[in-house]
């Protein structure tokens, strides 16, 4: 076992598709710590439609607890502000000097990398890992992959995994419990009642 993993979003819900980034992350690098830290406000996404960062907090745990060395943070959602995964990176280099700090991400984050604040200095501290969200991706990520380390002189400055992707993403959950729906087989059954019980993603104003 090696290093630290962070696996940051927005997982407004969290749903399969994260799970099986989580796990084949997990699997690939077998890091002794593997931190999920959900977001404040994303600094490329709308705020409208984001549940309140105590339900997302909570969606986290039950979706992602059970996977061994995994454990939940609430640390960017008591930071005030946007939240830009410098800040976050840079605190967990504090914490966590020694080793490799993967940064778990799927595809489409990979292939915006460059957009990001800070991007070099973060590749300086941190390598992504990234999963293809749709087979079409996984060429493209490996590539990116080779064009940042071009970019930054770092010898594998991201690495990919390979794995059938789940195409999967929060916006479909929302949508179909939007029109009434049940997303049963895109997350997991307790994050499914929580989100009943709560009375989550119900009303279509705040799509
Ligand atoms: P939304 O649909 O609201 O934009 P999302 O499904 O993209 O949300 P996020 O919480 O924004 O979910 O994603 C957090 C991280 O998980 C990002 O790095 C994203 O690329 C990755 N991710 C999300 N869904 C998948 C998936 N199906 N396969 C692989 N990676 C994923």
């Amino acid at each position: 076992m090696s290093g630290i993993a962070l696996f940051g979003g927005t997982f407004n819900p969290p749903h399969l598709g994260h799970k099986r980034l989580l796990e084949t992350a997990i699997e690939a690098v077998i890091p002794e710590k593997t931190i999920v830290m959900p977001d404040r406000i994303p600094p490329h996404k709308q705020a409208d439609s984001i549940a309140d960062t105590d339900d997302r907090l909570e969606m986290c745990r039950l979706a992602f607890s059970d996977i061994p060395t995994v454990s939940v943070s609430d640390w960017e959602l008591k930071r005030e502000g946007k939240s830009y995964s410098i800040f976050t990176v840079r605190y967990l280099r504090e914490l966590y000097p020694d080793g490799r700090l993967w940064f778990i991400m799927g595809s489409d984050m990979l292939l915006s990398f460059e957009k990001w604040f800070c991007w070099e200095e973060l590749l300086s501290l941190c390598t992504p890992l990234c999963l293809a969200r749709c087979t079409a991706d996984a060429m493209a990520a490996l590539t990116q992959a080779e064009k940042l380390s071009a970019a930054t002189g770092i010898r594998e400055a991201a690495k990919t995994v390979q794995a059938s992707p789940l195409e999967i993403s929060s916006t479909t959950v929302r949508d179909i419990l939007y029109s009434g729906g049940s997303p049963d087989d895109l997350i997991d059954s307790r994050v499914l009642q929580y989100i009943r019980d709560h009375d989550l993603y119900t009303n279509i104003k705040d799509r």
